[in-house]
């Protein structure tokens, strides 16, 4: 158990002062990460003020609106399925595709997948629902799964180019197949599924196919404009089914935007959800959420119509030279190297001669935010808009890092020590006492994510179940959900 802070915080007795909560507001986001200077990879996606400008007072004008009654307001109705329309424009969609807005990629493939699962139970009565997809797919659908208690079979992706091993997909097909997952790009290493052998896959076994375009919907078709190669991705490849798309992403709206796409409406029927017989009257939703925050719409809305074609395009391209920047320099540099051909402008680092994750760790010291990645070991960068003004700095500091960790540490050593002590520990403790080790381990992930984490992620390697990695993660997770420890 995480620590327990030793009362409850009181509820507040007396409001404070606009002035006051402004303050406290300020004062608690000094240690956040500064995505402003474009240094955080992941998380925010920055288009400039006036787009941020745009998407704030669309969402302020809406704030009160709700889309769970589009009857109640039109104009939710209206934002919901222009920006429906225009995505499937976007993707190449003729005028059967359908679709909703959701609270973001996860809620887009939880609706996905909950199609699937009501489809196959209407159709194929009996089975137990699998679906199949390369090993690369987003969490998001194994969160789905858990959530339907369907199987998610996930099929090693192909060594050489990352991408989904089609042939291996369909050796995993059975009878109780209802769906096969493709991306563009997968978010690990940025490379864009084969959807085209896929496509003919699905078509062949009469299976659904998802394609999900979550981080790629509103880059790829501009890249591909700017004269990349980009492999067929969309609803022009036949046997492609559904697709998402986040427009909190490379869309560059308000978090909270997301666009789930159907090849046509009878698809689609499976997504809704009614109950007839509540006591409040009828009930009728088509996503997750019940209440729809109206802002959200409002903000999508607002974004696509004043960026268009052209705006997006523009802010494209300077992503795009940002990323031929990044990786012209790595090929340069010794000791680094990016993985497989990514397809647009996310990508992952990799090294053959030092731990991927001391680099991470240095940079993060140079205030730099890229994730973490494991099966093999990488660091992940989404290179959107905002981080276009720092690449420079940011190639600058990736060559310093590369000298640090060329140096005996010794840090590292501690390190180290801490990693052989776990190996070495769990091979002798009884099972008990290892968890209690685990739970220290927690401790020190703490309430903020450590500086040098490098040590963290090679003491969760060296545990020897998956049990207590997964308890570890969960009590760092509990850590995060409880109330930060007042500073001494
Ligand atoms: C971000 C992402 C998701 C999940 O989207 P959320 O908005 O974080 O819920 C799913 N798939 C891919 C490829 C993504 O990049």
């Amino acid at each position: 158990m995480p620590k327990q802070a030793p009362h409850q915080l009181p509820f507040p007795t007396k409001g404070k002062t606009e002035q006051e909560i402004k303050q406290i507001q300020q004062e608690a986001r000094k240690n956040d990460a500064r995505w402003q200077d474009g240094r955080t990879f992941s998380l925010v996606f920055y288009a400039g003020p006036d787009v941020a400008r745009v998407s704030q007072e669309a969402y302020l004008a809406f704030y009160q609106e709700n889309g769970l009654n589009l009857s109640a307001f039109p104009s939710i109705r209206k934002f919901e399925t222009e920006v429906v329309s225009m995505s499937a424009s976007l993707l190449n969609g003729d005028n059967e595709v359908v679709g909703n807005m959701m609270s973001g990629g996860t809620e887009s493939i939880i609706c996905v997948v909950k199609t699937a699962v009501n489809k196959a139970k209407k159709e194929k009565p009996g089975i137990k629902p699998e679906i199949i997809a390369p090993a690369s797919v987003h969490p998001a659908f194994d969160k789905a799964c858990n959530y339907f208690d369907v199987k998610l079979i996930h099929v090693p992706v192909r060594e050489d180019d990352k991408r989904a091993d089609v042939e291996a997909m369909e050796k995993a097909i059975n009878e109780n197949t209802i769906m096969l997952i493709g991306s563009a790009p997968a978010y690990p290493h940025g490379v864009v599924d084969p959807i085209e052998e896929l496509g003919r896959l699905a078509q062949q076994h009469h299976l659904l196919l998802h394609v999900d375009a979550c981080v790629g919907g509103y880059m790829l078709p501009f890249v591909e404009r700017l004269g990349y190669k980009v492999p067929p991705f969309d609803f022009r490849v036949p046997g492609v089914t559904s697709m998402s798309m986040d427009v909190h992403k490379y869309g560059y709206a308000t978090k909270g935007t997301s666009v789930l796409l159907y090849r046509n409406a009878e698809i689609r029927r499976h997504q809704y959800f009614v109950y007839l017989d509540w006591t409040g009257g009828i009930y009728a939703s088509p996503s997750v959420t019940g209440t729809r925050p109206g802002g959200t719409f409002a903000s999508a809305w607002a974004v696509m119509n004043y960026l268009g074609e052209e705006g997006y395009l523009r802010i494209a391209k300077e992503v795009m030279d940002a990323t031929e920047k990044v990786k012209q320099k790595v090929a340069t540099m010794d000791g680094i190297y990016i993985m497989a051909n990514p397809h647009m402008s996310v990508l992952a680092l990799a090294s053959d001669k030092h731990d991927i994750f001391r680099i991470g760790d240095e940079l993060n010291i140079r205030g730099w935010h890229l994730d973490k990645q494991q099966h093999p070991n990488t660091l992940h960068m989404t290179i959107s808009y905002g981080n276009v003004q720092a690449i420079d700095q940011f190639l600058l500091d990736l060559e310093a890092s590369m000298a640090e960790v060329r140096k005996f540490h010794i840090g590292e050593l501690g390190d180290k020590v801490a990693v052989g002590l776990v190996k070495g520990l769990s091979a002798i403790l009884p099972e008990k006492q290892m968890s209690k080790l685990t739970q220290a381990a927690a401790k020190m992930g703490g309430t903020g994510v450590p500086k040098r984490s490098a040590a963290m992620y090679g003491m969760m390697g060296a545990l020897p179940n998956e049990g207590d990695v997964k308890d570890l993660v969960i009590s760092i997770l509990e850590g995060m959900n409880s109330l930060e420890p007042k500073e001494e």
